[in-house]
């Protein structure tokens, strides 16, 4: 027996990485010029793709032909394809390219940015990007911001350092050092279901959760929000924080912030402002009173990888008392002590190690400039009004919320001959029916391929939802999905009556 160790196995062949990077490159900007060869949804089913691939890793090490011809066989196909531009559901987003090549780059550096000295330039960077962008949205200085991958963990954040505030012994000894007495956030009805989660996760329980109701246009009510505080002082519960939101998931509602914050400055609560989705537009001077009295806020989250063209993820967590979440989370075991004196990114959050996700807002910042953002975010609202007006125009057609930005919530109300509602005979005599019959709606116009939207609930209703938000979204885009939804409900109606 030979006592020579074993060969050790190569190291990566650079030359084909260099070879099919070059290739990768032109894959990709094909795809995202022209993503529209593909259907937006795939026609796959649950667990087509599993069966398609191995069951196990493989022994020996493949080519980067063998791997790609799989890619381009079995993923591709079953991919949602969210740089559609016919893709109108839930948020549209973009991962533009400058930011898919500052994604590239990250993966290539590999930075972990936990202390400062790990990567100066991943922890600086991050202050800097997050500081133009601040800038643009029109916050005070006071304001300094971290990033994390997604809102939902911005908003836990958030809370945590609301609970810090309120009551720092939590963090030593659990909830049960309160005696019993239970802790209390409140957010609309509206809110999204991050703060539901991040009350379950901090331990405050989900019931722990105010729901408080919204007007006719689906904003929080500030008296109810006020009566809603009283009455849980007066039953020894503890408020801690209000979730404000500006541009609510379901209809991008708008909550009064300014007199949210008067009461929230009056009860001394934390103030969390969820402005994930609608944020960016506070760049823009005709959305500007929208986002009254959110400088007041003690934590702001906005999202760039929903509409500011950045490759998911990357979410902006802006906070007036930074001091308050690092001392939450600030934990520095002995092989983390760093004697520079510097900020480190570990300190603000649950997560030790970062990302370098500050590159990809930098390189889109630069490569859009505040103009060229500005002008998309614009001409996306134009092209959610212009639909909106299609709708009213619609006999058979209903708006169900205002459009404050870019996304049109609408459902189909025949009115005319046998398909009325409510007419004798009709075969949608009801909600439950219309309900079906815009499932439907929207299950025909989603087949096409050619445009994807999604739906949502209002007032017990089932509601289309259309959002533009893609930067390759075109009239001619918002125009065919009109011409889809017109020609999938004309079938529906046309069909004879069971
Ligand atoms: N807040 C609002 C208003 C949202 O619309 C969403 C998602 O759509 C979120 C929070 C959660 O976002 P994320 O996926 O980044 O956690």
């Amino acid at each position: 027996m030979s006592d020579a160790p074993p060969a050790a196995p190569a190291a990566d062949d650079l030359d084909a990485f260099r070879r099919h990077g070059h290739e990768l490159i032109d894959w990709v900007a094909d795809y995202l010029g022209g993503a529209e060869r593909y259907p937006v949804l795939p026609s796959v089913a649950p667990g087509d793709v599993r069966r398609a691939l191995p069951a196990s890793a493989p022994e020996q090490g493949e080519t980067y032909a063998a791997i790609l011809d799989d890619f381009e066989r079995v993923l591709v196909p079953a991919l949602t394809h969210w740089n559609h531009p016919g893709f109108f559901g839930y948020f549209a987003i973009t991962a533009s390219a400058p930011g898919v090549l500052a994604e590239l780059l990250s993966a290539a550096l590999n930075q972990q940015a936990m202390l400062w000295r790990t990567s100066p330039a991943a922890t600086e960077l991050e202050e800097v990007a997050l500081g133009w962008l601040r800038q643009l949205l029109g916050l005070p200085e006071a304001f300094e911001g971290v990033i994390y991958d997604t809102a939902s963990i911005s908003t836990l954040h958030a809370l945590a350092a609301a609970r810090e505030a309120i009551a720092p012994e939590v963090r030593e000894h659990g909830m049960q050092a309160l005696g019993g007495r239970a802790l209390r956030v409140y957010g609309s009805e509206q809110a999204h279901s991050s703060v539901e989660k991040a009350v379950i996760l901090l331990g405050l329980g989900q019931a722990s959760l105010v729901k408080v109701p919204c007007d006719h246009e689906f904003r929080m009510r500030p008296e109810l929000l006020r009566a809603a505080i009283e009455t849980d002082r007066r039953a020894g519960a503890i408020p801690m924080a209000v979730v404000a939101t500006v541009g609510t998931t379901s209809t991008t509602s708008v909550d009064p912030v300014a007199a949210i914050a008067e009461i929230c400055d009056e009860q001394r609560l934390w103030l969390h402002v969820d402005a994930a989705y609608a944020g960016v537009t506070a760049m823009l001077p005709s959305c500007r009173s929208r986002f009254a009295g959110w400088e007041a806020a003690s934590s702001i989250v906005v999202n760039p990888h929903k509409w500011l063209f950045t490759p998911f993820d990357l979410s902006a967590f802006y906070c007036r008392r930074m001091d308050v979440v690092r001392q939450a989370f600030s934990l520095v075991p002995p092989y983390l002590r760093a004697s520079d004196g510097a900020r480190n990114l570990m300190d603000t959050g649950v997560q030790l190690g970062r990302r370098f996700r500050a590159l990809k807002l930098w390189m889109v910042l630069r490569h859009f400039g505040a103009s060229g953002i500005r002008a998309h975010l614009e001409e996306h609202m134009r092209l959610a009004r212009l639909f909106a007006g299609w709708v009213d125009a619609h006999p058979d057609m209903e708006r169900l919320a205002p459009v404050p930005f870019s996304v049109v919530c609408f459902r189909a109300v025949p009115t005319q001959g046998p398909a009325a509602a409510g007419a004798p005979g009709s075969r949608w005599p009801d909600d439950a029916a219309l309900d079906q019959l815009n499932e439907r709606l929207l299950e025909a116009v989603n087949a096409s391929g050619e445009v994807f939207l999604s739906s949502t609930r209002l007032h017990g209703r089932l509601v289309l939802r259309l959002a533009v938000g893609h930067l390759r979204t075109t009239e001619a885009h918002v125009t065919r999905a009109w011409q889809r939804v017109g020609e999938a409900l004309a079938a529906l109606t046309d069909e004879p009556a069971p």
